[in-house]
């Protein structure tokens, strides 16, 4: 995947290309990726010619795996129940970590040199494995990318299945039974436990981590498991499943998958006299292009706006006094603006549940989606009399202290 690719088109899977594939009881590291890094070194030193743009070079930032997998590429020990050093970012081992308070401590974090150094040490004493590390991973000979700042972790293996499934399971249970008397309970954690307090450096180092999960090209997969179901061909399935691939990728670049910045459902002509005067009068002051059009919904760079959902417009300071809004009209203009006639909201965060409670209109608001906080559009849910929404990520201000 093209890591300059915006956001909004990262996620689709037609943008996910096929690099290689392979039988896994015919896998051998070098073999397999031998042929990849040498293409990539050839990008990294060469670069490719794209007609009327020139040469382009690029370079690998990072392989998106889950945790075995990612060990097993980068030479890491695979036994995570058992090996002494498992974490493939620091130098943390078993015992260290399985003391009290020791999913707390921070340790040496792995670099080039401590990678380099094991490597030497195994050499040396024909040992199999030492801090961790087994073999030198092939990936190590490009030019700008290493192993030990390049695998990032995924928050889907991490989390939902790990941390949430497992960790915070025995947490719940163990409060529940000791009716929250005491604080930690006696069972190990598992090393997935660990992984997170890397989290802040790792987001500092890739941006937000939901942009190298798996699961889109967990979603990739199915079109590869379909093709295969479909083709009954165990034969040279390899071939069959890349041929088939390229050739859907070729009808996709042919015109079926554009994307536009702008989707319009339900678009109508604007009529502003059919509304209340107090919007009227809003509207007019808003000095809205003469070619605008009203519509039921509008998705905008992969943001669906619909009448009903609710945006921040503002807040003060980090979720304090956070000023929200619903929906109720969508404008949009031939310049693929979208313009908001929205129900100011009052709000009170509500730290347990890490939500917004909403209230009723205060006022209403025209604004642009250009001029809101975030480009979130925020689902409302009701609970009893009650109305909350939840931000799908943190909101920051410009000036951070
Ligand atoms: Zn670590």
């Amino acid at each position: 995947m093209i890591g300059n690719i915006p956001p909004h088109l990262r996620s689709r899977i037609s943008t996910i290309q096929l690099v290689a594939l392979c039988i896994e009881k015919y896998f051998n590291h070098t073999e397999f990726y031998g042929p990849v890094v040498s293409d990539l070194r050839d990008l990294e030193t060469g670069g490719v010619l794209i007609p009327s743009v020139g040469i382009v070079k690029g370079s690998l930032v990072c392989i998106v795996r889950d945790n075995l997998g990612s060990h097993g590429l980068g030479g890491f020990v695979e036994q995570f129940s058992s090996s002494l050093y498992f974490c493939r970012f620091c130098l943390v081992n078993r015992s260290d970590f399985h003391k009290e308070g020791g999913e707390l401590v921070s340790f040496q974090r792995r670099t080039i040199d401590s990678y380099n150094a094991a490597l030497d040490y195994l050499k040396a004493t024909k040992k199999k494995v030492y801090h961790g590390v087994k073999f030198n991973s092939i990936f190590n000979e490009l030019n700008y990318y290493h192993v030990c700042n390049g695998l990032p972790p995924c928050l889907a293996h991490d989390l939902n299945e790990g941390v949430i499934a497992y960790d915070m399971k025995i947490f719940i249970d163990y409060f529940v039974e000791k009716e929250w008397k005491s604080l930690f309970p006696s069972v190990p954690l598992r090393p997935k436990a660990y992984y997170l307090t890397h989290y802040c450096e790792l987001i500092e180092a890739f941006g937000p981590l939901i942009g190298v999960f798996t699961l889109r090209f967990e979603s990739k997969h199915t079109f590869f498991k379909r093709c295969i179901r479909g083709s009954r061909n165990f034969k040279t399935p390899t071939l069959s499943l890349s041929v088939t691939h390229e050739l859907f990728q070729a009808y996709r670049r042919s015109g079926v998958d554009k994307h536009f910045k702008l989707n319009v459902k339900g678009d109508s002509e604007f009529f502003m006299h059919s509304y209340f005067v107090e919007i009227q009068n809003g509207i007019s002051a808003m000095k809205l292009p003469s070619a605008v059009s009203e519509c039921v919904s509008v998705e905008l760079l992969g943001t669906l706006y619909q009448k009903g959902d609710v945006v921040v417009i503002r807040q003060a300071t980090y979720q304090c006094a956070v000023e929200m809004g619903r929906i109720i009209v969508v404008l949009f203009d031939n310049k693929d603006c979208v313009y908001l006639l929205l129900e100011k909201l009052p709000t009170e965060f509500v730290p347990h549940l890490r939500v917004y409670e909403i209230g009723c209109r205060i006022s209403y608001k025209y604004i642009p989606v250009a001029d809101l906080l975030s480009e979130q559009s925020l689902h409302v849910y009701p609970s009893g009399p009650h109305l909350y929404v939840k931000l799908h990520y943190g909101l920051v201000c410009d000036t951070l202290d």
